[in-house]
């Protein structure tokens, strides 16, 4: 496409002198769609959570910030760095998932403070930090009440809908996946106006990872298989919270074992 850019001129150029269409111009919406075809084979659906504000509770919900369900008083899980509560980002109730319904919850945890700073003396962006702690719990009897010891409890947004949306893998991890595509400036910015073919960027639920620097799936660390993407999180969508500068954070479970949970993120 460099070349033929040369040949029939530059594309801006066209757009400013307000020619409708040429050779280039058919050339890229061409390359497009076998763009888009060969992407279209490894579509998947996400879900992007709809919120509602809730007072904190300790329930069973599905929900971003607030009171998780805790089986003891006991439950809720203690940073070791700072000896405070840790925040919770997510509580997912498995059984109101729209897909893939298993029993229990997945519960994550981050520690949030910063007196001292804990994600960086934890160093909590890579997966497995003991600054973060995600489990899989089953809901035993109802839940215990703690009043928790954290610098800024989030408020909680209970998830009442999940919203299906197409997904698409980050060219970074095109390689691994088998996807012999170079995407040409001009095909992406035609992806990007049409929103077709990219990774949702946004908080959600399965789908492709966006990755900010490279592809980085934790592997399970008995099996040492590669973890599948779970939850999602943006800098400050749902979360009041920002990884780094405006990162993305991934949890992610072992297709072995359910119980192997991990959260990492990254930033520009
Ligand atoms: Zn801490």
């Amino acid at each position: 496409m460099k070349f033929l850019n040369k040949l029939f001129g530059n594309k801006s150029e066209n757009q400013q002198k307000g020619t409708p269409t040429n050779s280039n111009q058919l050339n890229i919406e061409k390359e497009f769609k076998k763009t888009i075809q060969i992407l279209n084979e490894f579509k998947r659906t996400a879900y992007l959570p709809v919120v509602k504000r809730n007072a904190n509770t300790h329930s069973t919900k599905s929900k971003i910030g607030g009171f998780p369900y805790l089986r003891n008083a006991e439950d809720w899980p203690i940073c070791p760095n700072c000896k405070k509560n840790m925040q919770l980002f997510l509580q997912l109730n498995l059984e109101e998932l729209p897909i893939k319904k298993d029993s229990g919850l997945i519960q994550l945890f981050y520690c949030t403070s910063t007196q001292p700073h804990c994600e960086s003396d934890l160093e909590a962006f890579f997966p497995f930090s003991k600054g973060v702690n995600c489990r899989m719990i089953k809901i035993e009897h109802g839940s215990s009440t703690v009043v928790p010891n954290i610098d800024e409890q989030f408020g909680e947004k209970v998830i009442i809908d999940w919203k299906p949306v197409d997904d698409f893998p980050h060219f970074e991890e095109y390689a691994q996946l088998g996807i012999d595509l170079e995407l040409d400036d001009d095909v992406y910015e035609l992806m990007e106006q049409r929103n077709m073919g990219l990774p949702v960027e946004n908080d959600k639920l399965f789908g492709w990872p966006y990755w900010v620097q490279s592809v980085e799936y934790p592997y399970d660390r008995n099996s040492e298989k590669q973890m599948e993407l779970v939850f999602q999180f943006i800098s400050e969508d749902n979360l009041p919270y920002m990884f780094g500068d405006v990162g993305i954070g991934h949890l992610t479970q072992s297709p072995d074992n359910k119980n192997e949970l991990g959260f990492g993120w990254a930033c520009s």
